[in-house]
């Protein structure tokens, strides 16, 4: 643990001393300390450096960057391409360490997760590296007079708009497949986690990407990634947040008919029949919450228990809350670490108060953590489990984003249906049954974007990733991802 903490701090030092800027046409624009805000680490709330605000002008910088670079970007071969992202891979691998000690202390995620996210970062760029040589190709459809060919092309600058959940992991994801269609981008990272964005730039301009390609500005949501949606430049936008800040965001780009793709909240069910595999279900269940201390797009915040094993289920899973290690992220030991932001807490803190005004039990926590070895200043929750709830709490309907699951029993499948469909979300479900035809209808019934049966969310890179209802619009992941970033066009021939 210590030796974590000493080695976060020497890569931490760069933030500490200069302010982390914007990187522009292959370029950190100067500081200006008149235009900077506080970055603030989860784990004490003390300061880790100074991160500067992007005026309109370094906004539209930024776009106009981005937009010169498309006309060259575009006309790279994808083999050149593939080259250029597996060497954003392989400083990525060379900078693991780093990326995941900076990570955890600028969002609160314990290390034994943002380890994975720095490896899982460098595969995403190799997966569509691999893809960029075929990006372009369409297919030939033939008849008897005529032939059609669809050909496919870069759509022009995107704009990336990331969240603090899980930066490093979420920005590469949305990046890399750009990049590998021929696009050129602007990021917008999150306001309370900035400092991996920075580290991204930074090797994306190491490993040989033409200036302007890759464009990053800092600043707040309402005003630079306000301008960044607005801007006649972008051509899309690729966004990961909140489900309101979708609604707000299709809105802004609305006058300039912008394609969207968003990735947004989630009330995500795990349903486990009577006839689960008990074990694992429990495993599942415990480490789809409390991993990622909560604040994960597809965790699964609401447990719906079938009535025969409820109270074995419930007495279990009570038994593994209470024995999660909360703690500070650098230690290896800590499974739960502290929420991004003071204002994070709060929120996660009402619904404690929220659920004894509905009349749910707090079986688990419902209080902030305390102990000698996290600092009192620091964002930390206890991990609850709330029961005796229904499904028209609002503990049950709101996403909380934090490790807090909401437990409700059922008696049928199709109460248990009714129940998961019943939420204005519909991103992920997991179900947990032994019985494969019963795994059939629910595959069929569930409204989701995403369903795993018996199994926690394990991410194939080829399958569609995406939600329905307010969950999002659009799929990620294999050639789903080109069909965002690139246009088609058809082309007829008379014979
Ligand atoms: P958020 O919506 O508050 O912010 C996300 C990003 O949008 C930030 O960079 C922010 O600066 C920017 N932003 C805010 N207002 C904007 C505006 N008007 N115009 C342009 N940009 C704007 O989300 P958050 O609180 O950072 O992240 C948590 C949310 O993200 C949760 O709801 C979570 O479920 C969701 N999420 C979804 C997925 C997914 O794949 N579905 C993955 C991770 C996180």
């Amino acid at each position: 643990f210590s030796e974590n903490l000493s080695r976060a701090e020497t890569y931490l030092q760069r933030f500490r001393e200069h302010p982390t800027t914007h990187f522009i046409a292959g370029n950190w624009t100067a500081p200006d300390t008149s235009r900077t805000f506080d970055n603030l680490t989860p784990v004490d709330n003390t300061v880790l450096g100074q991160v500067a605000i992007a005026t309109a002008e370094d906004v539209d910088h930024a776009c106009e960057s981005a937009h010169v670079a498309f006309s060259e970007w575009r006309n790279v071969s994808g083999a050149e391409r593939q080259k250029i992202l597996h060497r954003i891979a392989d400083l990525l691998v060379q900078r693991a360490d780093e990326i995941a000690l900076v990570e955890s202390m600028d969002c609160g995620q314990p290390l034994r997760f943002m380890r994975q996210a720095a490896v899982r970062g460098a595969a995403n760029f190799r997966f569509f590296a691999d893809r960029a040589v075929e990006a372009a190709n369409g297919q030939a459809l033939y008849q008897p007079e005529h032939t059609n060919l669809t050909l496919r092309s870069p759509i022009g600058p995107v704009a990336v708009i990331t969240p603090w959940n899980t930066p490093f992991m979420l920005s590469t994801w949305k990046i890399a497949p750009a990049l590998a269609a021929g696009c050129t981008i602007v990021h917008k990272p999150a306001e309370f986690s900035p400092l991996s964005a920075a580290i991204l730039a930074d090797v994306a301009h190491e490993a040989g990407l033409p200036d302007g390609v890759w464009n990053m500005i800092n600043g707040f949501g309402e005003e630079a990634g306000k301008r960044l949606t607005e801007h006649p430049a972008i051509k899309a936008v690729a966004f990961v947040g909140e489900s309101v800040t979708g609604s707000h965001i299709m809105a802004q780009g609305a006058a300039t008919l912008k394609r969207m793709h968003f990735e947004l909240g989630g009330k995500n069910p795990v349903i486990v029949f009577d006839d689960a595999d008990f074990d694992r279900a429990l495993d599942a269940v415990t480490f789809m919450i409390y991993s990622l201390n909560g604040q994960r797009c597809t965790s699964s915040s609401r447990l719906l228990v079938q009535s025969g094993i409820r109270e074995r289920f419930l007495s279990a899973l009570r038994q593994r809350v209470t024995n999660l290690t909360v703690g500070h992220p650098l230690d290896p030991a800590t499974e739960v670490g502290p929420l991004i932001h003071p204002s994070h807490f709060d929120k996660v803190m009402s619904y404690m108060d929220i659920a004894r005004k509905e009349g749910a039990c707090i079986a688990v926590g419902g209080q902030k953590y305390q102990a000698d070895h996290v600092s009192n200043d620091g964002n930390y929750v206890t991990p609850t489990l709330f029961t005796e709830a229904d499904n028209t709490m609002r503990v049950a309907r709101e996403e909380i984003f934090g490790p807090v699951l909401t437990a409700i029993s059922f008696d049928t499948e199709e109460q248990a249906v009714n129940m998961a469909n019943d939420s204005d979300y519909g991103l992920a479900a997991y179900v947990w049954t032994n019985d494969q035809a019963r795994s059939l209808r629910m595959a069929r019934q569930i409204e989701t974007g995403m369903l795993w049966i018996n199994s926690e969310n394990n991410r194939n890179l080829p399958s569609p990733f995406g939600g329905i209802k307010m969950s999002g619009i659009g799929r990620d992941g294999g050639d789903y991802s080109f069909d965002f970033y690139m246009e088609t066009k058809n082309v007829c021939m008379a014979h």
